[in-house]
């Protein structure tokens, strides 16, 4: 039997769910599946600010892939993507090559820099599990030091997140509620302690609700975070930040969050792309390529209403997934009519750390308590939607 075989690049929300949706959907005799993934497990992209402040362990963020995938249906290779060769069919890997009648590629994103000198050298780039944790063990080796060394320079203990959107504010939300406690383990005072919010835009986390803002940048100040907005990062050096018209923050911490661009791979395939994702069709497709699905991070799709690309997100990813999927057993059936990709925007929560969190659901603003239970309840359902009740209880956010 000639039976497709569709391939799955990148394990993360987008890759996942579309390799669980069909490998529950599509019968052995139907397609064969595979997916490929730099690791053997998956992470939640959206809780790693609490690893890297080191406000929760990173096993809990991961998940065994052969452990909610169905592996006697779907083929799992632990390998590194490195380009797709769309007029051979194929995924180049690390250690080998997958041929495809059908692909998706769900890579996710990296870090947008905007070509500042010293970004890559300098400044904590990574959100992935690894980086997660090797931003946390940094954070607790410069505390470590604190002690240790004679020269107690300006920098030691100044920590500068770069950027004010939404990974910025939960990644500070975190730290600021961990620094006190760093501060009694390792004997420092509060007051040697700095944490700077760097942000190029008028405001802290733009496109939200002003009310919103508000709150959020008063509760961090009350923690003693520094905002500097409207302050563009000119420069990541060994010792800071050098910013606006040159003034340099002295600091030996600088974690990078101003926004990101799709996985490199889509580039060096030779897909036309804005800041490395791909304008695609509205089944998901990428343009001139009926065989190749892009989805998440790397992906863009407009929103009519503002004519506006939508923010790359999870909640978006998840929703492409199932479009996706359905997509992918229309075209194994033999249909040419395919599902146009609808976002259905559920809201926003931020977290700030602290059972604190800010959010829009619906139309309704919320904030403190309410907001950090909605938080919680989100972040279970991508649990839910993944691995049902069972990978719920076991790595879920309860209490709330
Ligand atoms: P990802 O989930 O990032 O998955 C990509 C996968 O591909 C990973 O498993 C990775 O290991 C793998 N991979 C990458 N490169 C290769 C390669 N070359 N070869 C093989 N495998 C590879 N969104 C929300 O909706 N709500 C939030 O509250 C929210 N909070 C966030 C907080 C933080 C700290 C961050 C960093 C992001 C947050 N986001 C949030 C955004 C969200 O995490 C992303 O939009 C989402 O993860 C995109 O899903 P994806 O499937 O495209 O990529």
């Amino acid at each position: 039997v000639n039976k497709a075989r569709i391939v799955i690049a990148g394990a993360g929300y987008g890759g996942m769910n579309t390799a669980v949706t069909l490998s529950k959907k599509l019968g052995p005799n139907d397609a064969s599946i595979t997916l490929v993934n730099k690791h053997d497990y998956h992470y939640q992209t959206t809780w790693l600010h609490e690893p890297a402040a080191g406000t929760l362990e990173p096993d809990r963020t991961r998940v065994k892939i052969a452990d909610v995938l169905n592996t006697s249906r779907v083929n799992f290779v632990q390998d590194e993507v490195l380009e797709v060769k769309t007029d051979e069919k194929k995924v180049m890997l690390k250690e080998g090559e997958l041929e495809y009648d059908y692909l998706v590629l769900a890579l996710g994103a990296t870090a947008e820099t905007f070509g500042i000198p010293g970004v890559h050298e300098h400044a904590f780039t990574k959100w992935t599990l690894n980086g997660a944790r090797q931003v946390k063990d940094h954070i607790d080796a410069q505390f470590a030091n604190y002690n240790n060394v004679e020269d107690k320079h300006e920098g030691l203990l100044t920590f500068v997140v770069a950027g004010a959107g939404f990974t910025g504010i939960e990644f500070i939300g975190e730290l600021s509620e961990r620094v006190p406690e760093l501060c009694k383990t390792y004997d420092v005072p509060r007051e040697k302690v700095r944490l700077f919010v760097v942000e190029a835009a008028p405001t802290a986390l733009p496109g939200f609700d002003p009310e919103l803002v508000e709150y959020a940048m008063n509760l961090l100040e009350s923690r003693g975070v520094e905002f500097k907005i409207n302050t563009p990062i000119k420069e990541v050096t060994a010792s800071g930040v050098i910013v606006g018209e040159g003034e340099e923050i002295k600091a030996e911490t600088v974690v990078w969050a101003t926004g990101v661009r799709g996985n490199p791979v889509i580039e060096k395939s030779g897909f036309e792309a804005m800041r490395g994702r791909v304008k695609v069709n509205p089944d998901l497709r990428a343009p001139g390529h009926d065989d190749v699905f892009i989805i998440g991070d790397c992906a863009l799709i407009i929103n009519e209403e503002i004519n506006r690309p939508y923010p790359p997100t999870a909640q978006i990813a998840m929703q492409m997934a199932k479009t996706c999927a359905n997509n992918l057993i229309a075209l194994n059936k033999g249909s040419t009519d395919l599902e146009t990709f609808k976002f259905d925007n559920k809201g926003t929560v931020a977290s700030l750390g602290g059972k604190q969190a800010i959010g829009v659901v619906g139309s309704r603003k919320i904030y403190g308590g309410t907001a950090n239970f909605m938080k919680k309840m989100i972040d279970n359902r991508a649990l839910f939607i993944l691995g049902g009740p069972l990978l719920t209880l076991k790595k879920g956010k309860f209490p709330f």
